[in-house]
């Protein structure tokens, strides 16, 4: 079932991701080369104590790290670690918290130093543009499968890989909520949209196939082919007029 927020919800939701969008800022700031992905996931951890929230993945179904550090192959679920950020790498950075008993998920990819490539800049901007087509299909009396539409069609009329093992999420009082919300569908289809609901849209893109596997750590995402992927999400109360962007 699809849970309506109350107004009051809705303002505790956007309490948390507020947190979850300072955090975003500082940690794409930090990203520099040399620093470590554990650097990152330690600065966020300052930010989360400070704002008196909680990590929403630490120990989710026993995830080791604060945040999620994805670079290049990798699509999600990447674990902080020692590894330090290379010119030219990109980085998606995942962050879920929960204040006061509600969560607010979202993600970005960001091009480490200023030698990336323009194929790598392509992807990242590809993906940031797809979830955006897909948070206006958002709206009151639309689909659900709307919005997947507009991501995929957006996301493979570039020749890209759109992800199909993950998807986005329903949010509120838990991280993960009904409905799913793939990154693909067709168009017209899914569950009528509703004022009050509230969904993590999360568009993962590969540079070249969709297909994904997990690496030996049991959480780490990785493109088969091993090119690149990229990975863009929102929290976003569905309205009459306009998504309304929580994060
Ligand atoms: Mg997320
Ligand atoms: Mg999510």
């Amino acid at each position: 079932m699809i849970e309506i927020k109350s107004e009051n919800e809705l303002e505790l939701i956007s309490e948390a991701g507020k947190i979850v969008k300072l955090i975003l800022g500082e940690l794409k700031y930090a990203a520099r080369p040399g620093v470590t992905t554990a650097d990152l996931g330690r600065k966020a951890t300052e930010i989360i104590k400070k704002s008196h929230a909680r990590s929403a993945f630490l120990g989710y179904r026993g995830f080791p790290g604060v945040i999620c550090t994805s670079l290049n192959e990798q699509v999600v679920h990447g674990i902080p670690g020692d590894t330090a950020l290379s010119p030219g790498d990109i980085l998606s950075i995942d962050v879920g918290i929960e204040k006061n008993g509600y969560y607010a998920d979202s993600a970005l990819t960001i091009p480490v130093g200023d030698k990336v490539s323009q194929k790598a800049r392509s992807l990242i901007e590809v993906t940031e543009k797809a979830l955006y087509l897909g948070i206006e299909k958002a709206i009151e009396g639309n689909r659900l499968f709307d919005i997947s539409n507009a991501i995929q069609k957006f996301a493979e009329s570039h020749g890209y890989g759109v992800v199909r093992g993950f998807v986005g999420h329903g949010i509120g009082k838990n991280l993960h909520e009904d409905p799913e919300v793939p990154n693909f569908g067709k168009q017209g289809t899914g569950p009528r949209l509703k004022s009050g609901m509230v969904l993590a849209i999360e568009p993962m893109i590969n540079e070249g196939e969709y297909e994904v596997e997990i690496l030996s750590d049991g959480w780490t995402a990785v493109t088969k082919d091993r090119l690149l992927s990229a990975h863009f999400e929102h929290t976003v109360a569905v309205t009459a007029e306009e998504a309304k962007i929580l994060t």
